[in-house]
């Protein structure tokens, strides 16, 4: 039979798409990669998932998998070629229990972020992994890429918020690890080795994750900063003043806070004149147990010892919820200002906390000396030592002329990342973006490690091909 017959005997017709059905799909969220695909696939179950996989083993197609296609890597788009399919996980969309005395709930691949964090909060729990995506992006892409996001600091990443998984194997077989145990050694972890594995290993049909208490109050606040080093030692004091009521401090350069005010004009910066100029803005977040006022009270000691010591430069204090969410909207903003403002050459890069000036100071003035018409769109989760650490262009260059550079600006800024103990993929992943670099930064043992196991679990090479690793 035909295999695209096979298939639409497999999920039915409906949910095998070509053609212009399938164009949203072949194109990345940047817009950077697009591709062609024999169909987008749909299944409903984890049974069918498992069958197409089969279906697609003995033809040798190709599988790409795919959530919300949000991915910021190109992991999600398939080649050229037009050979692979794309399995959309789209509909595997169940939240299939909640156990609240083990304080976890299993959910389905293709269940939207936004919808899971809901539905935690609805029973009374916090499920923390935030990120400006999460209206789209799945908790199956979320887990293939160990996303990251804001609340890193003192939930951890993907990697720490499950606690087993469901996979179809790429033999189309399907391994049942939806345990829902903190502690768990009788051997190799397979759950950790697909967490951020992005689709090369199998494809992640279900999770078990981790619920936290929901916190009473919370509070934000949004200072000014004079310059890196002082961001950094505001982090340092933050934390071991607030401990782990400190479930937040992102970073953004006032240029980046200057594009959101200007692409969104319903948007404010919450100073007014000189504090709306500084060179740096932290947004800090504290969870309290007790209530509003007392993270209010909190957050006034230790933000008015930085000021009063000359640390910080002025500071808001979020007075409502309201006010609070305006703050974050600022901060989620950037990514989508950053868009509308045309392309850029981004790096999403991890640096110890303590090389962090040493870092930005070096490689902006390493950027601006080789590439003088560049601008820098810096921001990030610095709680985490993460970066996104972007280069656009200056009036004085062409959206072309900045492109025709990109390669060489990639590894200037990595080289610097490298120099200094850092990776150049904090959260985002590899993809086809980082794949053809990794092998200047990696370990050469642990990358050949890795190509083993891809060989050892995908040997025919049929999950995701050309990413993360190189196909030969
Ligand atoms: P997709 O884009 O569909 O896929 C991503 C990768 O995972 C691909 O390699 C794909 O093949 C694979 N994959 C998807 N589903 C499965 C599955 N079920 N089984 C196996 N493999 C699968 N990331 C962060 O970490 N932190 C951030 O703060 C952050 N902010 C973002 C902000 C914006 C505006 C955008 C657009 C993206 C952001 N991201 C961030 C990128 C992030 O990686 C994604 O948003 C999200 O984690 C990917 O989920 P997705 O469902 O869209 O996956
Ligand atoms: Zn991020």
């Amino acid at each position: 039979m035909d295999p695209l017959d096979a298939l639409r005997a497999v999920v039915g017709g409906q949910h095998v798409l070509t053609g212009a059905d399938a164009e949203p799909s072949l194109t990345d969220w940047r817009e950077r990669y697009s591709g062609q695909a024999l169909a987008v696939v749909r299944p409903g179950s984890t049974e069918e998932v498992a069958a197409v996989v089969r279906l697609c083993a003995q033809h040798s197609i190709p599988i790409v998998p795919q959530g919300g296609n949000t991915g910021l890597c190109g992991g999600a788009t398939p080649d050229q070629s037009g050979a692979a399919l794309v399995l959309s996980l789209l509909r595997l969309n169940a939240v299939r229990s909640m156990d609240l005395d083990n304080d976890t709930m299993e959910v389905e691949a293709g269940c939207v972020l936004q919808a899971i964090q809901q539905t935690a909060r609805d029973a009374g729990r916090l499920f923390p992994l935030s990120l400006a995506a999460e209206g789209s992006c799945t908790i199956g892409g979320n887990l293939a890429t160990n996303a990251g996001g804001t609340q890193v600091l003192r939930y951890g990443n993907m990697r720490e918020l499950a606690l087993g998984l469901e996979v179809v194997t790429p033999q189309g077989e399907i391994w049942h690890g939806l345990r829902g145990l903190r502690k768990d050694n009788t051997g190799y972890d397979l759950r950790d080795l697909y967490i951020g594995s992005e689709g090369t290993l199998g494809i992640i049909t279900a999770a078990t994750l981790k619920l936290f208490p929901l916190p009473v109050a919370q509070c934000t606040a949004l200072l000014a900063l004079g310059s890196m080093g002082d961001a950094v030692a505001m982090l340092t004091q933050a934390r071991h003043s607030l401990g782990a009521a400190l479930t937040g401090f992102e970073l953004m350069a006032g240029d980046c806070l200057a594009d959101v005010v200007r692409c969104f004009p319903q948007q404010r910066l919450p100073f007014e004149g000189e504090s709306s100029h500084w060179p740096w803005y932290a947004l800090l977040e504290l969870s309290d147990s007790e209530s509003e006022a007392h993270a209010r009270e909190r957050f006034e000691v230790v933000i008015g010892a930085a000021i009063e010591s000359g640390l910080v430069q002025d500071a808001v204090i979020a007075e409502s919820v309201a006010q609070s969410k305006a703050l974050w909207h600022l901060r989620e903003s950037i990514p989508l200002a950053e868009k509308e403002s045309g392309k850029s050459i981004k790096h999403d890069v991890s640096i110890p906390v303590s090389r962090m000036d040493e870092f930005v100071t070096g490689t902006n003035a390493a950027l601006k000396k080789a590439f003088p018409g560049i601008r820098h769109v810096i921001f990030g989760h610095l709680g985490d030592g993460n970066l996104h650490y972007n280069v656009a262009r200056g009036p004085s260059l062409s959206e072309a002329e900045l492109l025709g550079c990109q390669y060489d600006v990639y590894e200037l800024v990595h080289d610097c990342v490298h120099a200094v103990g850092g990776s150049i993929s904090a959260e985002h992943g590899v993809g086809q973006l980082k794949r053809d670099v990794l092998p200047r930064y990696k370990d050469p043992v642990e990358l050949a490690l890795m190509h083993r196991i891809k060989a050892a679990l995908d040997p025919d090479g049929l999950m995701n091909p050309g990413k993360v690793l190189t196909s030969d």
